[in-house]
Order: structure tokens, then C-alpha cells, then sequence
């Protein structure tokens, strides 16, 4: 069995059974394939400025991206944002982020209300007391109004302090309390809930809300989730608030998603890295689709397994074949997506050696044993288990990469071609 076809096995994940929200025409929930998205960190108000950084994010793989609506400025510019995209040829959705003014910019600029995709409400940031309600409300009507679907996501940073304030005091009359880690989770669950409730007592359809609930602790997110799914049949959105820079934010975005999909639970994902200085903003998709490809959830690109080598190679040529290889299928994505269906399940590898070198490769759609130290100066080459050819000398990276091109051309045929 190849790669490709333990991809297909493991699709077969048990889902849990969710209502599916249309967003401008990205499916979310039901049996739709879990949806990737982001969010630009420019100043939505900067017009040209957030439309290639949305441009990046949806080239990068992003099927809908968040900007944060925060003031006048930045509502007047969304509409302006989506006609630059529309130039582009770009259509994927906007999602417009609120926090304390959503109500009144969307009724002050309605121009900005058509051109979102979907609004994002954080309950904890509406005001408090009566305005709470009535601001919901009216943020809930005008989604009605446009027919636009919300996403309910609760923050832990900013959970409704009445909320929390009434599930402490319930607490305290228990016969056994809960302790505190308890009182904020059910806290973070009964706000989203209760939310949704009044979204649709306001007339927002059950098929228009998503809910998040999002926290920066591994453990406390899969937990927030469980209780969530076990509550709702709504769409959730999932991600580590925060959950910071590089590997950590990496793994720990990784280790929280990953136990939540394999439950089933999750419809939609953000991965919310903070970017190295200087670092591209896409990498977040990048690890969003990596983590749903290496799960066998979703294909998006041709995955390059590589060994980490070892003592048995002392050159460096198998890493940077490696890299090489993997920049070549990335970099060829657009042109082969287009031309190629289903070139996003090939499967690569790239290995050091002879010990695991020809078994790993049998196993890919291609793959290369390189000469491990003292190993004849050879590297064969596998096509779906079988050896090919064996490469020698200077030239091996540019003729296997050939191999790759030449395999895609024969294996994915273009489109329309395979009548
Ligand atoms: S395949 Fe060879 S070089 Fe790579 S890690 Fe295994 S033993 Fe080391």
C-alpha cells in the first residue's frame, strides 16, 4: 500500500454530525472537508496593503481570511479590498472580525455588511449590561439583513464577565464545586451557547452560526471542544488562541487540533502563529494544510517524506536534495493544480540510505535512495514499487526532478484529457 492509499483510508474518520454553513460559497460543517483559514495583521484601513497580504494568505491555500474591522476607517475600506481582490481574480471570502463597535460600524457602512462573507462576533467585546443585547441584536439583525452567516467566538481573554460571574456564583452553591479551571471552561461553553440561542431568538438561522471557544492552553481547548461538541450540532471553529511563535506555537497548535480531528470534532481551523520579524504571514496556512494532510484529511500539495539522516551520511546532499525537491513541488503547485487533478495525493521521498532508503521509496509515488557513507556512488529510483533507473553523479537532483514532472505529465492527466 502507498501513501496515497493510506490517505484515503484514513479520510474515512468518523465526523460528528453538524449543521453546514454555505460562507459565500465555502462549505463549513456536515460532511464538507475541514475548511482552512487565516487573518492579515495590516491595518485593514490600508487598502492595498490588506489586499495582497489576503491575496498571499488565499494563494498560500487559505479558503477564507479574517480581517479585523476595528473602525471607520478600516469599514470603509473592506469594500474597496474586495473590488482590488476581484482585479486579482481573487475571490475568496472576507470575514469581518467585530469587537465593541461591530454594531455600529455595520449599520453605519452597509457597503462594508454586503462586501464580508461572514461576520465574527466576540460575545465578551459587545458592552455590557443592556447595551450587551441590544448590540448583539443589532449586529445579529443586520447579518439576517444580508444573509450572512456569524461566527460566535468566544475568547478566553475576554470571556463575558457576566457570564462568569453567574457560573462562579452557581458554583458556589454546589454541593461539590467545581474548581476553577472547571468554572472558566463551563463558562467559555454556556457564553457560546447561549449566544447562539439568542442569534437565533433574533432570527439568525441555525444553518448561519458557527461557534469557536478559543484558549491558549492544549488541554483546556480539547476540553472546551468536547463539552461543546457533546452540547451543539453547530459548526466549530477551531484554534489555539495565541498560541505563539515558531516550533512552540507549531506544536502546540498540532498537538490541541490533531485530538479534537481525530475525534471528528472541528469543521473549520486556524492555526494562530505569531510571525517570525520579516516572516511570511502564510506560514499559518502552510502548518493549518500540513496538519490535515499528515492526519490524511485533506490533500493539498505532493507531502515529501525524508529521513533525518545520520552517521551513515556524512555529506549533506540528501538534506538538500530534500529541500530542493520539496521548494520544486511547491513552487510547480499552481501550474500542476491547474493542469493535473488530483496531483496534490503524489507522495515523495527523499531518503539517505540503504537501510530504510528502498523500502521508504517503494512505499511513495516516487522516491530516491541516495548513497549513504561507503555505499556505492548510485541512487535508484522508485515509480509506484518499482525501480526505475539509478542515478549517478553530478546531476541527480535536476534528473530526478525531471522524473517528478515527467511522472505528474503520465499519472495526473490534464483536465478534461481523461474523457
Ligand atoms: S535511511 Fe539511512 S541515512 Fe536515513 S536515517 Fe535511516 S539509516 Fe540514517
Amino acid at each position: 500500500m502507498n501513501a496515497s492509499e493510506n490517505l484515503t483510508t484514513a479520510t474515512a474518520r468518523p465526523r460528528r454530525g453538524t449543521r453546514r454553513v454555505d460562507v459565500a460559497g465555502v462549505l463549513i460543517g456536515g460532511d464538507a472537508p475541514v475548511v482552512v483559514q487565516s487573518m492579515t495583521n495590516t491595518d485593514t484601513a490600508d487598502v492595498i496593503g490588506t489586499a495582497v497580504q489576503v491575496a498571499e494568505l488565499a494563494r498560500a491555500g487559505s479558503e477564507l481570511v479574517r480581517v479585523t474591522v476595528n473602525n471607520e476607517a478600516a469599514a470603509r475600506a473592506v469594500p474597496d479590498i474586495r473590488e482590488q481582490l476581484a482585479r486579482m481574480n481573487l475571490e475568496v471570502p472576507l470575514v469581518g472580525d467585530f469587537h465593541y463597535n461591530g454594531h455600529t460600524l455595520l449599520s453605519q457602512y452597509p457597503a462594508c455588511a454586503e462586501a464580508l462573507a461572514k461576520f465574527r462576533i466576540n460575545p465578551g467585546n459587545v458592552g455590557g449590561g443592556a447595551q450587551r443585547d441590544s448590540r448583539f441584536a443589532a449586529i445579529v439583525e443586520i447579518a439576517c439583513r444580508y444573509d450572512k452567516p456569524v461566527r460566535i467566538g468566544v475568547n478566553w481573554g475576554s470571556l463575558d464577565q457576566a457570564v462568569l460571574a453567574r457560573i462562579m456564583d452557581e458554583n458556589a452553591h454546589r454541593t461539590e464545586p467545581r474548581n476553577a479551571g472547571e468554572v472558566m471552561r463551563e463558562a467559555l461553553v454556556t457564553s457560546a451557547l447561549e449566544s447562539a440561542n439568542k442569534a437565533e431568538e433574533y432570527g439568525l438561522g441555525s444553518n448561519r452560526i458557527i461557534l469557536s471557544a478559543k484558549v491558549s492552553s492544549v488541554q483546556d481547548l480539547i476540553a472546551v471542544y468536547r463539552m461543546l461538541a457533546s452540547r451543539c450540532d453547530y459548526p466549530l471553529h477551531l484554534g489555539l488562541t495565541e498560541a505563539g511563535m515558531g516550533s512552540k506555537g507549531i506544536v502546540a497548535s498540532t498537538a490541541a487540533l490533531a485530538v479534537l480531528l481525530q475525534e471528528g470534532i472541528g469543521d473549520t481551523i486556524r492555526v494562530s502563529l505569531t510571525p517570525e520579524p520579516g516572516g511570511s504571514r502564510s506560514q499559518e496556512v502552510v502548518v493549518a494544510q500540513e496538519i490535515l494532510q499528515t492526519m490524511g484529511l485533506r490533500a493539498f500539495t505532493p507531502m515529501v517524506t525524508a529521513c533525518p539522516g545520520c552517521g551513515r551520511t556524512t555529506s549533506t546532499f540528501f538534506q538538500e536534495l530534500a529541500a530542493d525537491v520539496q521548494s520544486f513541488v511547491r513552487g510547480n503547485m499552481p501550474r500542476w493544480r491547474e493542469a493535473h487533478d488530483g496531483v496534490e495525493n503524489l507522495t515523495l521521498a527523499v531518503m539517505g540510505c540503504v537501510v530504510n532508503g528502498p523500502g521508504e521509496s517503494k512505499h511513495a509515488n516516487i522516491g530516491i535512495s541516495l548513497p549513504g557513507t561507503g555505499e556505492s556512488p548510485s541512487a535508484p529510483v522508485f515509480e509506484d514499487g518499482e525501480k526505475t533507473v539509478t542515478l549517478r553523479g553530478e546531476r541527480i537532483a535536476e534528473e530526478f526532478k525531471a522524473i517528478i514532472e515527467r511522472y505528474v505529465e503520465r499519472r495526473y492527466p490534464r483536465k478534461g484529457d481523461a474523457r
